[in-house]
């Protein structure tokens, strides 16, 4: 399998060129060059993989299809080390729960939630991080080579990535994040990791204000170069590819994976990595019947699939809300999806996502017949939440199922009982756990969530974070100085 951008102009590369790499040359995404297409009997079969031999194996069996330059051997071995139960909590790794009572439509097949966030960091990110963390060591030894990873987060992406990297050779991780802005519990998980091969650096300034740094310093390609500069932000192929993996756990779960029917799925939606690794399992032949982009007050992405117009927003449109790792202004994933509405033709993704995107901050395809098939060909539709819904969504969640679910998940949940179909089974992805926002838990319910196990008092454990002001050349000398 060789891998293509989706702006036409950049070298067909094999995997392992792009997993180090962020965006391709030309400003694209990378995406492979065809989505293997599964039959019948390869799905019912890959269906006793998981249910026999569990997840790892069946990661083993999708990846190895768009994985061509790691030995077999080696990549299994990679699969089994990442996905344990030790590590995910459970042995289905992303196990179901059923939310449905006797006030429930009888007509309805069935409305779960599908846990993702029972890894280190309680969200779902590190079910494609752990992965990465893990391939990165693998092919940076083969290669003899060494990694800075720079970022810059809000929360949730910084310490997967951090929880993912901790410890491994030959990858640093400098991670920004703004002073005083992430939630306790997730300032506590970050800061009180003590591995040599991880620095926190608390600017002073808001989260634009890291994204802006890293920029820069991305933007200095001999600084880049001279210090082996990388990224694990959400456009990287190999994080998506990992996603693809559970939403065939999540339908092999399902009494109907046994007769092929379908499910929809309903996914909280930020920079559409997650959803997108749907659309792929459903390219590949997975019986998806919706998917359902749920977003919250920052809806570029409902906008999109409602009206065909897809605009960016300004930074004083972004919304700070109660679920906020889906405030977004654009959707960085986006594009691969546009790239395959549009009968994958790279000229007018280029066009739509440079130059229209550019010059004027959006660009319009109402009027364009690849439109209406978003819906009906590629079975997207999808909603909006707003902080009302998602305490009310807390409130009712809770009391008829007894199950508390985090504020990104009261999203899905919101909207995904507006798009139900009778006979097809429903499932949320979960991708977060609510201690991670219990402030807005509180509000909702009264009293504050439940800690799992294991995280009891971790924001008394000592702290290793390095206080800077927004300013790059400091950040760029802190690099330089550690990163040998
Ligand atoms: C990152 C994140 C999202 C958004 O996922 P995308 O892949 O960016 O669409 C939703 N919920 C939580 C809890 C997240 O951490």
């Amino acid at each position: 399998m060789r891998y293509l951008s989706t702006r036409g102009h950049a070298d067909r590369k094999q995997f392992c060129e792009i997993l180090l790499e962020g965006l391709a040359p030309d400003g694209g995404l990378y995406l492979p060059e065809h989505y293997p297409v599964v039959d019948a009997a390869t799905l019912s079969a890959w269906r006793e993989v998981y249910l026999k031999q569990g997840y790892a194996d069946l990661a083993f069996e999708i990846l190895s299809l768009y994985i061509d330059d790691i030995p077999a051997d080696d990549l299994r071995a990679l699969c089994r080390k990442t996905y344990t139960a030790a590590v995910f909590g459970s042995p289905e790794i992303v196990p179901l729960k059923k939310l449905q009572d006797a006030a429930t439509d009888a007509s309805q097949a069935g409305f779960y939630l599908q846990a993702l966030s029972n890894g280190p960091t309680l969200a779902f990110k590190d079910m494609a991080m752990q992965l990465l963390g893990n391939l990165f060591e693998y092919e940076l030894a083969r290669r003899n080579e060494e990694l800075n990873i720079l970022g810059a987060t809000s929360g949730d992406t910084g310490s997967a990535a951090e929880y993912a990297m901790r410890g491994k050779k030959g990858v640093r991780v400098f991670m920004t994040s703004p002073n005083g802005r992430m939630s306790p519990f997730q300032q506590a998980q970050m800061f009180s990791l003590l591995d040599e091969n991880i620095h926190n650096i608390a600017i002073d300034g808001v989260f634009d204000d890291c994204q802006d740094i890293v920029k820069a310093v991305s933007n200095d390609l001999a600084f880049k170069r001279q210090y082996k500069i990388g990224t694990v932000n959400s456009i990287n192929w190999a994080r998506l590819l990992a996603q693809v993996v559970y939403y065939f756990a999540g339908y092999f779960q399902l009494p109907e994976s046994a007769t092929g029917g379908k499910a929809s799925f309903t996914v909280p939606s930020g920079n559409f990595g997650n959803v997108c690794a749907g659309h792929v399992a459903r390219m590949m032949g997975l019986p998806v019947h919706q998917l359902v982009v749920a977003t919250n007050e920052n809806d570029v992405l409902d906008e999109f699939f409602r009206t065909g117009v897809y605009r960016v927003r300004v930074g004083a449109d972004t919304h700070e809300t109660s679920s906020p790792s889906m405030d977004i202004s654009k959707a960085s994933n986006f594009e691969r999806f546009v790239f395959d509405l549009l009968g994958r033709d790279a000229a007018q993704t280029a066009d739509l996502f440079g130059r229209q995107l550019s010059d004027q901050g959006f660009f319009d395809l109402s009027a364009h017949p690849a439109f209406q098939q978003a819906a009906t060909r590629y079975g997207f539709v999808s909603g909006k939440s707003t902080h009302a819904d998602r305490l009310q969504t807390i409130r009712e969640t809770y009391q008829r199922f007894g199950t508390v679910v985090d504020t990104h998940t009261a999203d899905g949940v919101k909207v995904a009982r507006e798009h139900l179909t009778p006979g097809v089974p429903m499932l949320v992805l979960e991708t977060a756990l609510p201690i991670k926002f219990a402030a807005t838990i509180e509000e909702a319910l009264g009293r504050p969530p439940e800690r799992p196990p294991g995280f009891d008092g971790i924001e008394a454990l000592p702290k290793r974070v390095k206080l800077m002001p927004a300013d790059v050349a400091l950040i760029k000398a802190y690099v330089a100085e550690h990163a040998h």
